[in-house]
């Protein structure tokens, strides 16, 4: 394999989907040097992105898109144009979990018919959407099956590793990129795409975007079978989602012993076998991927013959944690009818305004469901959220922390935004109703919630009571 230095030419590239991953990776190719059409069957999307607006909240992105957006990088609902045009076409539509919990292939498979007709020279076809294995030779089969000739195609796997909040940097400053082909010309025409990350010339140019990680000798590239690829995503998705789960069930025993789940994660993840990640106790994992990649994987893994047992278990400590948060609140409060409740946090992770499968979503509509009123602050998401809760007499989109606490009963930390964790403890004290914080993300120190005067429920840690001196409302009422 060659991965010297060399003067890279600029592919011409069609990235399908211009969602979370089709558009981070649509600007972070054009940042790179090729030359890049996104395009998307939502022309309402197409033409917001055509006339500037960014469609989601991710750092960098307004920058990276002001400086690509009619040069290198245009957006378009001319999906045959741009694929005629197309040395490498990138398929990122999304791959959501059916109602049988397989992945919905639907989307993958309508946009791999379009492209079959535009084969007309050599071109790859890049899975970059999360999907399982052997899908790439069911988009090779569906390709030939619609008029396109074998030799005008390879179809590969590169699978996309990015976490919302922090994309950019994950494309461009990656822990590795990972190429699945099986035809050594597919291979290197997608050299050619990742050179200038390769060999770390992109580092070095002057107004390249500066990443959390030192890549002077170039990124990892690891070459695979496609089916390799397609496993190397789903199992990593898994695994992180196991460790999650693994961390949480050992904070449901530290609750029940007494000890404090952030002593003995730090404990295990000092094992550099192990490592800190990912070992944060807390109300589980959420998001558009891990939940739907869970389930997809012990799917197809059923479907060639392995029950991935395991997986089952992740998935079912991952749904408890939920009813562990709620239990909390039920055990802070005794009941919820007609309760004042203010919630942290609306979007699945900090650092992103996506709120698809977010704890936040199932427990505001539990808290509805069971006659609380709700007052609900997240620094970016509440228009997302929004369009799946409305407003209506019980719940309220507020404009700060502060205005969710107000007169609350209790307040939830729901998302682990780095800002309510530097909240003014004492202000909120003030503001609040009861002062009774129930934090699904372990943002504060047991210490800090006593001194401040708070009945503070967290994940795995012991509950902590006012220190006598800061005992106030619940007890003179
Ligand atoms: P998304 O729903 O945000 O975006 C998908 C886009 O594809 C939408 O804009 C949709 O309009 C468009 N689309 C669907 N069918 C189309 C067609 N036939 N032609 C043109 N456009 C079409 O999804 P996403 O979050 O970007 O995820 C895309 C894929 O990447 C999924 O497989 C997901 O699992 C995977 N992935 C997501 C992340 C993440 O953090 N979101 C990370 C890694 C991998």
């Amino acid at each position: 394999m060659d991965l010297k230095p060399q003067t890279n030419p600029p592919v011409n590239i069609a990235v399908i989907g211009s969602g979370y991953v089709g558009l981070i990776a649509s600007v972070c190719l054009a940042e790179i040097g090729h030359s890049v059409t996104c395009v998307d069957n939502d022309t309402a999307k197409v033409v917001a992105l055509q006339s500037g607006e960014v469609p989601i909240y991710e750092e960098r992105l307004p920058e990276l898109l002001a400086r690509h957006r009619g040069q290198r990088l245009t957006f378009s609902s001319d999906l045959l144009a741009a694929v005629r045009r197309a040395e490498v076409i990138f398929i990122a539509v999304g791959t959501p979990q059916s109602p049988t919990g397989e992945a919905d292939l639907s989307y993958v498979e309508a946009s791999v018919r379009e492209i079959a007709a535009e084969l007309n020279e050599y071109k790859v076809v890049v899975e970059k959407s999360t999907v399982p294995v052997l899908t790439s030779r069911w988009i090779c089969r569906t390709l030939l099956f619609n008029g396109a000739k074998q030799e005008n195609f390879d179809v590969i796997s590169n699978p996309e590793f990015l976490r919302e909040g922090t994309a950019i940097d994950d494309f461009l400053y990656p822990d590795r990129i990972v190429v699945g082909a099986d035809a050594e010309r597919a291979r290197r025409i997608m050299r050619r795409v990742y050179q200038p990350l390769i060999d770390g010339s992109y580092f070095g140019a002057p107004d390249h975007v500066p990443g959390s990680r030192d890549m002077s000798g170039g990124v990892r590239y690891i070459e695979t079978s496609a089916k390799s690829a397609e496993l190397i995503k789903h199992a990593s998705n898994a695994f992180l989602a196991l460790k999650i789960s693994f961390i949480n069930a050992v904070s449901n025993i530290c609750e029940l012993v007494g000890t404090d789940i952030e002593e003995v994660a730090t404990g295990i993840g000092s094992d550099s076998r192990i490592g800190p990640k990912f070992l944060n106790a807390g109300i589980g994992y959420g998001g558009s991927c891990f939940p739907k990649d869970v389930r997809a994987f012990y799917k197809i893994a059923e479907s060639v013959g392995y029950d991935f047992d395991l997986l089952k278990s992740v998935e079912r400590i991952n749904q408890n944690q939920l009813l562990c948060f709620k239990k909390k609140l039920n055990a802070a409060l005794w009941t919820l009818k007609g309760k004042q409740i203010g919630v942290l946090g609306l979007a699945f992770k900090e650092g992103t305004d996506d709120v698809r499968e977010s704890p936040a979503i199932s427990i505001i509509k539990s808290l509805i469901e069971e006659g609380c009123c709700v007052s609900a602050y997240d620094p970016a998401a509440i228009e997302k959220a929004r369009k799946i809760i409305p407003e209506n007499g019980n719940l309220r989109y507020v404009d700060n922390e502060f205005e969710a606490a107000r007169d609350a009963h209790a307040l939830l930390i729901v998302t682990e935004w780095p800002q309510f964790a530097r909240l003014d403890l004492n202000r909120l004290h003030q503001i609040m109703r009861y002062p009774v914080v129930i934090d699904g993300r372990n943002l504060f120190s047991l210490h800090d919630m006593a001194a401040a005067g708070f009945h503070y429920y967290s994940m795995g840690r012991p509950l902590s009571e006012p220190e006598s001196s800061s005992r106030r409302k619940i007890d003179q009422e």
